[in-house]
């Protein structure tokens, strides 16, 4: 792509990438810095086939067709790269994020295209999840949904004789002060003991927290480096300068007008979504948008189908698929059991089915069979096992 000149503006990438050739050149230097990776085995050995459009992979127990979008959010879609990269600016430049029917109007696209497009460009807007917070972390919680007006009255009176946020979802924030920003669905009200769980994957030890009041942070506190909080319930917002939780209620506010102006009504089973494209932009919100399109793009591994997204699930859990039939034979249709990776007996990711295990890991799918199977132990120093 020497060419390429870097995007400010959507009139740039519509007249940059103005044909599927050129969208394609493009996703090669972002998905796999230019050296296609085969998505199934993870050979970077490969001959260019169809003129470019597809490659071949090189290693011989392999040898399978891909393209730069196999295994990627763009996969096996019927729409065509010109209309996802401006979909992609649209929705990484919005502050305060775009509506899917806005985003049909816009792109001239159903609104049911609309919709999935916006889903399935959500799944590649997060920040690496797996690093933990350090430093001063500022910890606050926050509850959407759960109106009351649209419900039955027998309803409405058991939620008021429990407590007024029984009926929303709590979503805890925490920013790591001049770092990363993380918002997890924690769940409804009587599923609030998971917060250990919630600080421990997100925040380091040696952390120093952060919080309001609220006495739920206290008993997890003395885990960490140090603990301070501000009294807001006696009108106390900022002690010596240092002791507040100003930043996270920042953070917030941006997610909150983020639902209420764009998104009004949120399904609980879709809200760790919104929360992941909260945390994007405001991770990235030092990048200009030109930037933030183009640093989108190279995050387009992983997939979501439209089966997966309309299929209701647990709260914060990916979709999954129903286990059925034993497997017996790698890529036979109608298989699709959901799979455990393990390292140390610990799960470390689950997959809807032994094929995404296996286009996820770089690990051979008759590899992965084997462990599931029982006739191997393990592979790559991983365990798999049928969920
Ligand atoms: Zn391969």
């Amino acid at each position: 792509m020497n060419t390429y000149k870097p995007v400010k503006t959507l009139t740039d990438v519509i007249r940059q990438f103005s044909d599927e050739d050129k969208c394609r050149q493009f996703l090669v230097q972002q998905r796999w810095n230019g050296c296609p990776e085969c998505p199934y085995c993870g050979s970077n050995k490969y001959y260019i086939i169809e003129n470019g459009k597809r490659f071949k992979c090189g290693n011989k127990e392999c040898y399978k067709k891909y393209s730069v979008t196999t295994g990627s959010v763009f996969h096996a879609s019927n729409i065509p790269l010109t209309t996802w990269f401006p979909a992609v600016y649209l929705i990484t430049s919005h502050k305060k994020g775009i509506s899917s029917i806005q985003l049909a109007k816009d792109l001239g696209v159903t609104q049911k295209t609309g919709w999935f497009m916006l889903h399935r460009i959500r799944e590649f807007l997060k920040t690496n999840g797996s690093l933990l917070l350090k430093n001063t972390v500022e910890i606050d919680e926050v509850f959407i949904g759960g109106k009351m007006k649209n419900m039955q009255t027998s309803k409405r009176r058991a939620i008021r004789e429990v407590g007024k946020n029984v009926n929303k979802t709590m979503v805890i924030g925490m920013l790591e002060r001049e770092g990363d920003l993380r918002l997890v669905v924690s769940g409804q009200a009587d599923s609030r003991e998971n917060i250990s769980v919630i600080l421990e994957k997100n925040v380091d030890k040696s952390a120093f927290l952060m919080t309001d009041g609220t006495s739920v942070y206290m008993n997890h506190a003395s885990d960490y480096a140090g603990h301070q909080s501000v009294n807001h319930s006696a009108q106390e917002y900022v002690r010596n300068g240092v002791i507040h939780t100003n930043g996270i209620e920042g953070a917030f506010s941006l997610f909150k007008r983020s639902i209420i102006g764009i998104y009004h009504q949120i399904s609980p089973k879709h809200l760790f979504r919104y929360c992941r494209e909260t945390e994007y932009r405001y991770n990235t919100r030092e990048l200009k948008d030109g930037e933030r399109f183009e640093i989108s793009l190279t995050k387009i591994a992983g997939r979501l189908t439209y089966k997966d997204l309309i299929k209701k699930t647990e709260l914060s859990e990916l979709p999954m698929i129903r286990p059925q039939l034993p497997d017996l034979s790698v890529g036979a249709q109608g298989k699709m059991r959901a799979v455990y990776q393990i390292k140390n007996n610990k799960i470390v990711a689950k997959y809807s089915s032994l094929k995404e295990a296996s286009i996820m890991t770089g690990i051979i799918a008759p590899n992965i069979s084997k462990c599931v199977r029982g006739l191997r132990k393990s592979t790559k120093g991983f365990v798999f096992k049928y969920a």
